[in-house]
């Protein structure tokens, strides 16, 4: 009897296209680059002139070193904001009055 050999097909195994962590999420599901809460809810890489309620901080996609000034937030570079955020609960003193605890589904 004419048996047909049958072939297997594989799919290729995706090599780094799709990226699990770039994936949309649900609000509050990427951190913050200050404060390390999950306040964004896109990757912060997308997230234009996202300003984080907890730390104030305004997520700034031109500036990719923790140590370079951010025309975001006023020059304030992202390692002075983290260390502001460490001691006030915010990036920016000056920004208090308008900052909110993270809620308890945004803790890290
Ligand atoms: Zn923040």
């Amino acid at each position: 009897m004419g048996h047909q050999q049958k072939k297997d097909f594989f799919l290729p195994k995706s090599s780094g296209g799709y990226d699990a962590s770039k994936a949309p999420g649900p609000p509050g599901a990427f951190h913050c680059p200050c404060c390390g809460y999950r306040t964004f809810p896109v990757p912060p890489e997308d997230a234009l002139a996202y300003i984080c309620p907890v730390c104030m901080w305004e997520n700034d996609v031109f500036t990719t070193s923790p140590d370079a000034p951010s025309d975001e937030n006023h020059g304030l570079t992202l390692d002075q904001g983290r260390k502001n955020f460490h001691v006030y609960r915010v990036c920016d003193p000056r920004l208090a009055p308008y900052a909110r605890p993270p809620k308890p589904e945004e803790f890290p």
